[in-house]
């Protein structure tokens, strides 16, 4: 079917803190339309979206069957205070109030929990993700929490320590999983878990002017070995563009996030059916009611 499997219908892919701003006091209906009409015409049916803080999402979902979508949404995505992701959800302090995010999730009409357990790339520094990562041991109570409430659980994540703490735990989905190494990989093929690697948060950087290309090429490559390393070893592979964010416009980010995923693998009957198998594990697991 090849749907979106990661997506911010709260940004626009070109100003982040403007298209925030928009919704600030009030949802505004004729831009998450917009956004919904994007998905209609490239013919994606069905979006995951990763949340935001202000029910844009959550919305959107309201409106989606309109555009013949089915749009699930965390609602929010739930981050460690003092931690990387407040711009897309909301915080705790300790587990029991961990807890207490997971049911006002539920009470909100999430599908179910996202999560982010580390930072971002830092584009500054090669091979460095932002911040610290949270504890494994605290991971794998969150994602024990959350799969005993009977959701499954997306992980914002990157960086070795990061996605193996991810893995181990058992959560439904990494995302991103930037500056994984080896081993990492290999633990992912064996895992259970779904890798969305949003090839194109990266890719469609190329040549912006953002940052310089001798910056972004090699986390591009970085990436696209550990694809291909990932999809040898059988890893579960599927696209999601994380449309929204900086260049990638909603709609045409998953175009460009197949393309992507075609080019490193190779555009072969073989690569589209792992991809939608991969796409249909995230629909089994994330969209069960
Ligand atoms: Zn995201």
């Amino acid at each position: 079917m090849f749907g979106e499997c990661h997506a911010h219908i709260i940004m626009d892919g070109k100003n982040y803190r403007k298209a925030v701003e928009l919704h600030a006091e009030q949802v505004q209906d004729d831009v998450i339309r917009r956004h919904l009409k994007a998905y209609q015409d490239v013919g994606v049916s069905f979006v995951r979206d990763g949340g935001d803080s202000y029910g844009v999402s959550r919305r959107a979902k309201e409106l989606a069957p309109e555009y013949g979508i089915d749009y699930r949404t965390p609602v929010f995505a739930i981050h460690k205070e003092g931690h990387y992701g407040s711009i897309v959800g909301r915080s705790f302090r300790n587990l029991r109030e961990y807890y207490q995010r997971v049911l006002e999730a539920r009470e909100e009409g999430a599908d179910f929990i996202k999560i982010m357990t580390t930072g971002l790339l830092d584009f500054d520094n090669h091979g460095k993700v932002t911040g610290t990562p949270l504890e494994a041991a605290e991971v794998r109570e969150m994602v024990h929490i959350a799969h005993e409430e009977g959701f499954a659980v997306m992980s914002h994540t990157n960086g070795v320590y990061g996605v193996q703490a991810a893995l181990e735990a058992g959560v439904d989905s990494v995302e991103h999983g930037n500056y994984m190494d080896e081993e990492t990989v290999l633990m992912l093929a064996q895992s259970r878990t779904v890798w969305v690697p949003t090839l194109v948060t990266v890719r469609n950087l190329m040549g912006c002017g953002r940052y310089e290309d001798r910056v972004i090429r090699p986390i591009m490559d970085h990436a696209a070995a550990n694809l291909r390393l990932a999809y040898e070893k059988g890893a579960m592979i599927a696209p999601g563009s994380d449309a929204g964010a900086y260049q990638v416009p909603h709609g045409k980010g998953i175009e460009d996030e197949l393309s992507a995923f075609l080019q490193i693998l190779g555009d072969t009957a073989e690569v589209r059916t792992r991809l939608e198998n991969g796409e249909y594990e995230i629909y089994r697991r994330f969209c069960r009611n």
